[in-house]
């Protein structure tokens, strides 16, 4: 940005700055992303095994930048985070699943899928008035509670002391809570003495090589012994082979996501379904 405006100095901007200008940018760019509508939502199947039966999905957002093509959340999210767009971000995310998932229990009936799960980050769980949000969400698409699981990270619930309590709100609302990518926090056990939720997502690390009966695999078991031991419900998230599919089962796992079940589509994602093909 300096050399763009001629100043003399260029040479000296250090990296800190590049990344601020670039920050900006984006940061300015999704500001007209969210007015226009260049953001899109992809939904990534939940399915139940041994058959891969599509039980649930994963809203996951996606920005269709014109110039700049699919860009990733990954790219914008922690963006969106810092500045704090996340909150009016986070909200249209939460309206547009709701509305789609309503739409399938309308269209499919018992074959739409049970549950729509949405990625909600530090900013919107600290902030008051998620529950609200949320709550609007469900009234305006007609969705029941019981139909919305809302995920958060371990960091996200430990960062700030209103998390909880904004936890306990959704729960009074009847979502479900889903502890999202758990094993890699700080504090992953500590948590789960004290904070509602219902669901445990099993990071992708930790499925990776859980087919080499190392200790991935004694996570594993560990994980899934704690899941059941406390009434919660395990998924194994990131599952891209037909063997970790079938060594998570072996283990007690019977719900998980990965590319080997699906990929996020922009539509009702098709599922390896492996029952599909004899009861249909
Ligand atoms: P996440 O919530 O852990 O979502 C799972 C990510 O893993 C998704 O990446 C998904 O496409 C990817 N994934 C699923 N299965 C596999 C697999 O088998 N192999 C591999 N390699 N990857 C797999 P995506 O869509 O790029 O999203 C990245 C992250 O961005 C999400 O991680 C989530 O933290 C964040 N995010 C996405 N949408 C939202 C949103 O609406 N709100 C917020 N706050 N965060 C979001
Ligand atoms: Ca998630
Ligand atoms: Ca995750
Ligand atoms: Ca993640």
């Amino acid at each position: 940005a300096a050399k763009e405006r001629g100043e003399p100095y260029c040479w000296y901007v250090p990296e800190m700055d590049r990344r601020a200008g670039e920050e900006a940018r984006i940061g300015a760019e999704l500001r007209t992303a969210l007015d226009t509508g260049q953001l899109r939502l992809a939904y990534q199947p939940i399915v139940e095994l041994p058959l891969g039966r599509l039980v649930a999905v994963e809203a996951l957002v996606r920005w269709e930048h014109p110039e700049r093509g699919l860009i990733s959340p990954a790219a914008f999210i922690p963006v969106a985070e810092r500045n704090g767009m996340i909150v009016e971000l986070g909200a249209w995310v939460l309206r547009e699943a709701c509305g789609q998932a309503a739409r399938w229990r309308a269209e499919l009936g018992d074959a739409a899928p049970q549950r729509i799960s949405v990625n909600v980050s530090a900013r919107q769980l600290t902030r008051p008035g998620l529950a609200a949000v949320v709550a609007g969400a469900l009234a305006d698409s007609g969705l029941p509670a019981s139909c919305l699981t809302i995920e958060v990270t371990e960091t996200a619930v430990f960062e700030g002391g209103r998390a909880v309590e904004a936890l306990h709100e959704l729960q009074r609302l009847g979502v479900r809570i889903a502890l999202d990518d758990f094993g890699t926090g700080h504090s992953s056990l500590t948590l789960l003495q004290t904070v509602p939720a219902q669901v445990l997502k099993v990071d992708k690390s930790f499925i990776d090589e859980v087919t080499m009966r190392g200790r991935q695999a004694v996570i594993c078991t560990a994980l899934i012994q704690v899941a059941d031991g406390l009434g919660m419900t395990a998924v194994a998230e990131g599952v891209e082979t037909a063997e970790q599919a079938a060594e998570l089962y072996r283990l007690g796992y019977r719900l998980a996501q990965g590319y080997w079940f699906g990929r996020p589509a922009a539509d009702l994602p098709v599922v390896r379904d492996l029952q599909r093909a004899d009861s249909r």
